[in-house]
């Protein structure tokens, strides 16, 4: 296997790395998992991919895509040859302000595609905690969202189109498209319309729906960003009728890298959010008392909730970086839940916040309602 590994290396314009330091590197990512990979590649362009891809199709290995790394579920580790669209694969290909979404190449970190978007008055709105080094690419993978979802839901919902390499080498434009358009793309006899007739077989069939409506998580449930969502293709044209457009891209979202290589990215942008925001921090000795209080919280159309445990609070008292970001922490909390609201003046958002305490207060929940502004919120969560 070396001496083909090194063969296809000699044929590729990116970096392809056998060595033990550079697979160790890549062994991990942000979660507890370990397994050396096979080889790694650092890829130069479009070619080189469909090279990899064609060389693990013929000797039966796996491609793990992966942009920074940073999964907390081994996403990105196993025993196949690691593919780091990181380093070439980060251009900003098109914005179009009056439509309103972007085209980006999976390496575009999701902070430096909002520092670009800022000065047209546009955001991305999917965030997580790392989105000052998650790529957009992983964010699909993983169909990442974070306290913001209460009002920009996951990456999955701002999804509009991906240009994407199959296991066979070819190109696909998954996109929305009509029933029409959707019954053409099931003719022929390319992977991708294999792979449309395959879904179109499965999601006709009577009993598929009836388990899949059955089983599925309840629409209800709104952050349910795992998994393969087979639910949301059934709940489009023409297997549901009147409903939206079919797009294999809410199945791409989530799939963690296992359907396609992606290369582009299209993506719906949002305006800004008001400029004044503050973090209404309020302290409460249990986290059901927390949970209880939250739902307060959401009457007033925060841009964010996010909760801290025990757990976390006990960890930030012997470091010395956080032990100083504790300034705003009275007493020993059982937890804290974060409020952030965002309006077009800080009296405006002190005074939501006020309410907010008022009806905590007269609900019994809660002790301690600081609120931070300005550079003080950059404190809480790093
Ligand atoms: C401290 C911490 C906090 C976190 N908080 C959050 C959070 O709030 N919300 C959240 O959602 N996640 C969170 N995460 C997890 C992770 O940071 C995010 O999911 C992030 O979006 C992953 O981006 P990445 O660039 O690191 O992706 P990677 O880890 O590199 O990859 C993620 C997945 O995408 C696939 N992928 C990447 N590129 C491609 C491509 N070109 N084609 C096909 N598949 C591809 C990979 O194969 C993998 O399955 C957190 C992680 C840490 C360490």
């Amino acid at each position: 296997m070396k001496e083909k590994l090194q063969q296809l290396a000699a044929t590729l314009e990116g970096d392809f790395f056998l060595d033990n330091t550079i697979r160790t590197l890549y062994a991990t990512d942000a979660s507890v998992y370990r397994e050396v990979p096979l080889a790694v590649c650092v890829p130069k362009s479009i070619a080189d991919i469909k090279k990899i891809i064609a060389f693990a199709s013929k000797e039966n290995t796996s491609l793990i895509p992966r942009t920074a790394g940073t999964s907390l579920a081994g996403q990105v580790v196993g025993n196949g040859i690691v593919v780091d669209v990181s380093k070439n694969f980060t251009q900003i290909i098109e914005l179009n302000k009056e439509e309103k979404w972007v085209r980006v190449q999976p390496g575009v970190i999701r902070d430096e595609l909002n520092m670009f978007l800022k000065p047209h008055g546009l955001f991305f709105g999917p965030e997580t905690s790392t989105a000052n080094r998650a790529m957009i690419g992983g964010m699909v993978g993983n169909n990442s969202c974070g306290s913001n979802s209460v009002v920009y839901q996951s990456v999955r919902e701002h999804l509009l189109e991906v240009k994407a390499i199959l296991s066979d080498g070819s190109d696909a434009e998954f996109k929305a498209l009509d029933i029409e358009e959707f019954h053409n793309k099931c003719e022929g006899s390319s992977l991708e319309s294999d792979i449309y007739r395959s879904v179109r077989s499965i999601l006709s069939n009577y009993e598929n729906q009836v388990e899949i409506r059955k089983e599925f998580p309840k629409k209800t449930i709104e952050r349910r960003n795992t998994g393969y969502a087979v639910d949301l293709l059934l709940e489009s044209a023409p297997f549901s009728a009147g409903a939206v457009d079919f797009n294999f891209c809410k199945l791409i979202a989530g799939s963690e890298g296992t359907l396609a290589f992606l290369t582009e990215i299209k993506l719906n942008v949002v305006p800004l959010p008001p400029e004044e925001v503050g973090l209404l921090c309020v302290h409460f000795n249990t986290i059901d008392e927390s949970l209880r209080a939250n739902l307060i919280a959401l009457r007033y159309n925060p841009s964010a909730c996010e909760l801290i445990d025990h757990y976390i609070l006990e960890c930030t008292k012997e470091n010395k970086e956080q032990s100083r970001n504790r300034f705003f922490v009275q007493g020993d909390p059982g937890a804290i839940l974060v409020v952030e609201i965002s309006r077009e003046t800080r009296e405006e958002v002190q005074q939501v916040c006020n309410n907010i305490e008022a009806d905590m207060r007269a609900a019994k929940l809660g002790y301690h309602y600081p609120v931070l502004f300005g550079k003080d919120t950059k404190k809480y969560g790093h």
